[in-house]
């Protein structure tokens, strides 16, 4: 397989990519410059809710593009204000601020509750956060972030951060001291190989946050916008968090991400936060058209009879084929394997089809476990497909093909 009329020296080396350079995408499937068809159960990293090339996004995107793309954050323009609307009503949450990312979302989260510590904790300002938690990769959401290896890099880290094991309610309570304003953490700690939190802990963490008067920051970046089979993941946990942000699947495609709070929180002054992009009308046209589909009827219910579609089948392949748990919720979901082999099963399951058989796109999330994020809409019968090809290529490995 060639790729070498598409040079890649241009580009700063980031991460390894495999060869493939993506042309075309269309719903659930992507197409490579070598015309060859792959089944996407990566979606830009659990990104494009609606899939690629979603007819809904393309009109909104071109009738924004026609009518107004940009008027800076100086002025109001009515995309956001609809959009910030639609994200109050759905979330119960009082307000928006718009940005470009969910690390940027999150930036904007660690700064609120900074400011609220001045304002109304008598300058409290260090923040709780869990191991393996992944936040971003802005110097401080890279502090706040668990991820091992993250708080070498690139120091001296940010300040203002305590890291405390997921799900461990004793050692969030011994961490509490007179500085602490928040505790941020994901539902889902879906970098880290989608690792649900206990709901029991979160409802308990929900209380010792009102008890000591911290806020509770929930980085909804990856879970939200019915990735786990509900509008936001924090509903299934019983619990409402006075910061919530969001990313990836609020655009489907398109860069937005989004800070909401109560309004008690709500304490930037003029000149605190910005940004000349944020709240974009374009993007906010984008994210509207995505919230539009998500919240049509029918729409969470399909999505969620897919995730337990995927789940069932992937614990009925496992067992069959000898692999381990499940892992995740909705369409958030993850396999654990029973060999450190997820990188040259991913590696197979891309480049190695067989006959008519496309490639499929997964994500190898830890070494020994393969992250599932298709489009919210795919199909019964892609999920089916998706599974049938991991089956094959399992049973084949396993006979040493
Ligand atoms: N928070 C979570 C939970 C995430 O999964 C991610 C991205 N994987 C981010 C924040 C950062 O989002 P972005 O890459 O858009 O900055």
């Amino acid at each position: 397989m060639s790729f070498d009329h598409y040079p890649t020296d241009a580009l700063m080396q980031v991460t390894h990519r495999p060869a493939q350079v993506f042309v075309r995408g269309q719903g659930s499937w992507l197409w490579d410059s070598a015309g060859r068809r792959y089944l996407d159960c990566v979606q830009g990293w659990a990104v494009n809710t609606l899939g690629h090339a979603a007819p809904e996004i393309s009109a909104a995107l071109q009738q924004q593009a026609g009518t107004l793309l940009h008027v800076g954050p100086g002025f109001y323009n009515d995309q956001a204000m609809l959009l910030a609307q639609q994200l109050v009503r759905l979330s119960g949450l009082d307000r928006v601020f718009f940005t470009n990312s969910g690390a940027e979302a999150n930036e904007g989260a660690i700064k609120l509750a900074r400011k609220y510590g001045q304002r109304h904790r008598g300058g409290a300002s260090t923040i709780i956060s869990f191991g393996n938690s992944f936040h971003g990769r802005t110097l401080a959401t890279m502090a706040a972030s668990g991820k091992p290896g993250f708080d070498a890099l690139f120091a001296p880290a940010v300040p203002g951060f305590v890291k405390v094991p997921y799900n461990d309610l004793a050692a969030v309570a011994e961490a509490i001291g007179p500085d602490t304003v928040a505790v941020m953490l994901e539902l889902v700690q879906g970098e880290a190989g989608v690792i649900e939190a206990d709901p029991v802990f979160v409802s308990q963490l929900r209380t010792l946050c009102d008890r000591n008067g911290l806020l509770l920051i929930v980085d909804e970046v990856q879970t939200g916008i019915a990735r786990c089979g509900t509008l936001f993941a924090h509903t299934q946990y019983g619990i409402t968090p006075d910061i919530m942000t969001l990313g990836k699947g609020l655009g489907g495609g398109v860069p937005i991400g989004a800070l909401m709070a109560r309004e008690e929180v709500c304490c930037f002054e003029p000149g605190d936060q910005g940004g000349t992009y944020n709240g974009n009308a374009l993007v906010c046209a984008a994210a509207l058209a995505v919230l539009q589909a998500v919240t049509a009827p029918g729409f969470i219910e399909q999505a969620a009879a897919r995730g337990r579609q995927l789940r069932a089948g992937l614990v009925d392949v496992s067992r069959r084929q000898g692999q381990g748990a499940v892992h995740g919720r909705g369409l958030l979901l993850a396999l654990d394997l029973a060999q450190p082999m997820s990188n040259a099963l991913v590696e197979a399951l891309r480049d190695q089809p067989r006959g008519d058989l496309p490639g499929l796109l997964v994500n190898p999330v830890r070494p020994q476990r393969l992250r599932w994020m298709p489009a919210l809409n795919i199909s019964a019968g892609e999920v089916d497909l998706a599974l049938e090809l991991l089956e094959a290529k399992l049973r084949a490995l396993a006979c040493g093909g």
